[in-house]
């Protein structure tokens, strides 16, 4: 057997970042930035009003109060959008709204909500305004570059692209962006036994449940996900299988067939395929213990067992760190969050570390831990049931209020 931390290394020493590529930043959400991006323009890129209300020179507005306003003569109104085309001159004022340059000569904005008119009735175009609040020279105006100034780095590399990242390589007049892509992952089920396509049972058939557990696991990871059916158990099938797989996929994964059953045909056929590089593993982990890892022509191709739950925490354990490698994250294990065991969660002591299905229960004290049910390696309902995986070392497992950690599954 060995260990955990050894097959993972292995598999991360294994696999390459995929090239870079330019996208639309419409097409960029969740991929990682594969080059720092520079701004080359301010933002905003002029100085403008954070307010509906007048544009005046502090100075004409000193000392005024609700009860003694100043009255200002309004030389024009300025909507977001349109260029000033007079200045505010001594006792002026300029109607201004949210997001319209400053213009020449006005050093402060007095909020709407602070003014009103002026015994003429009319606080627009000729009228007159009357200010109730004292104004200090930069109030309520956004300067330019207060946000993003040329030459400010607004996405570093290695960061995954959420929606704000988008608005600001926007806000810099950036329409594409430099990222990782998506790895285009292909899974084939083996199996004599399987059926996919929803009919009735023979006897000694079962569904392929792996098949759309694990395409799924890879669009909820980000990846383009391929479905390539499922395989007989015959190594000649298998073979053709992946070998077609791999001219068409920067990753393979395949379910079943990497025990140590008669049948068994994956882990020969990768043998032939990637020879020198093809590892069949029995690593010390429960579920999960075999596993199969090859590079087939330069394509990581992971041999996941078949039993339902070990080829889910299979996928989580191996798949899923390698192939966050190969599109750029810099983080690619999950951390695992500290809570306490709501319920004894015992175990034998047998030399692995065992993962665990746990609910995770909210109570008054935070977050506890409790089984999920069956922990046997076939019982996907149990899998569905729980939130995550508390990782237990070697040992007698842990009594009810001790503090384990959990693998949170799903999307981070
Ligand atoms: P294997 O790793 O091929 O020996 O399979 C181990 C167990 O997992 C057997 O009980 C298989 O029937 C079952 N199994 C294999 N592949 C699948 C699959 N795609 N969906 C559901 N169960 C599977
Ligand atoms: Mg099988």
């Amino acid at each position: 057997m060995i260990t955990l931390t050894e097959a993972q290394s292995h598999i991360l020493g294994a696999v390459g970042v995929l090239e870079p590529v330019v996208v639309p930043i419409g097409d960029a959400l969740g991929l990682v930035n594969a080059v720092a991006v520079t701004a080359a323009e301010s933002v905003p890129p002029f100085a403008n009003s954070a307010m509906d209300g007048y544009a005046v020179r502090a100075a004409d507005v000193e000392g005024a109060t609700d009860g003694s306003p100043v009255p200002l003569r309004v030389v024009a109104e300025l909507p977001a959008g349109r260029a000033p085309t007079v200045p505010v001159g001594r006792g002026e004022a300029i109607r201004i709204m949210t997001g319209a340059p400053m213009p020449d000569g006005a050093d402060a904005i007095v909020m709407v909500e602070q003014t009103r008119p002026g015994d003429d009735g009319n606080a627009l175009t000729g009228g007159t305004v009357l200010i109730g609040n004292a104004a200090v020279a930069g109030d309520h105006v956004r300067a330019a570059g207060g946000d993003v100034r040329p030459g400010d780095v607004v996405v570093e590399a290695g960061v995954r692209l959420r929606p704000a990242h988008l608005g600001v390589l926007a806000s810099v007049g950036r329409a594409e962006v430099t990222v990782f892509p998506r790895a285009r992952v292909g899974v084939l089920s083996t199996g004599d036994e399987l059926v996919g396509d929803g009919s009735a049972l023979a006897p000694g058939q079962i569904r392929d449940s792996n098949r759309p557990m694990l395409l799924a696991l890879l669009r909820e990871l980000g990846a383009e996900a391929l479905d390539l059916g499922s395989a007989r158990d015959d190594e000649t099938v298998i073979a053709d299988a992946i070998g077609a797989a791999v001219d068409r996929c920067d990753a393979v994964i395949t379910s079943g067939g990497v025990s140590v059953g008669d049948y068994d045909a994956v882990k020969v056929v990768l043998n032939r395929l990637a020879p020198g590089s093809m590892h069949w593993w029995q690593v010390a982990i429960k579920p999960a213990k075999p596993l199969a890892f090859g590079v087939v022509r330069g394509v990581p191709v992971f041999g996941l067992p078949g039993n339902p739950v070990s080829s889910l925490v299979s996928f989580e354990l191996f798949a899923r760190p390698a192939l966050l490698r190969m599109t750029g994250h810099p983080d690619v294990l999950r951390s695992p969050v500290r809570m306490r065991a709501g319920a004894a969660l015992s175990r034998r002591t047998d030399g692995k570390i065992h993962f665990v299905r746990v609910r995770v229960e909210r109570t008054p004290d935070g977050p506890v831990a409790v089984s999920s049910g069956s922990q046997f390696s076939n019982a996907l309902a149990s899998m569905a049931a729980a939130d995550g995986l508390a990782v237990l070392p070697d040992g007698p497992g842990c009594e009810p209020g001790d503090v384990v950690k959990v693998l949170v599954l799903g999307s981070e």
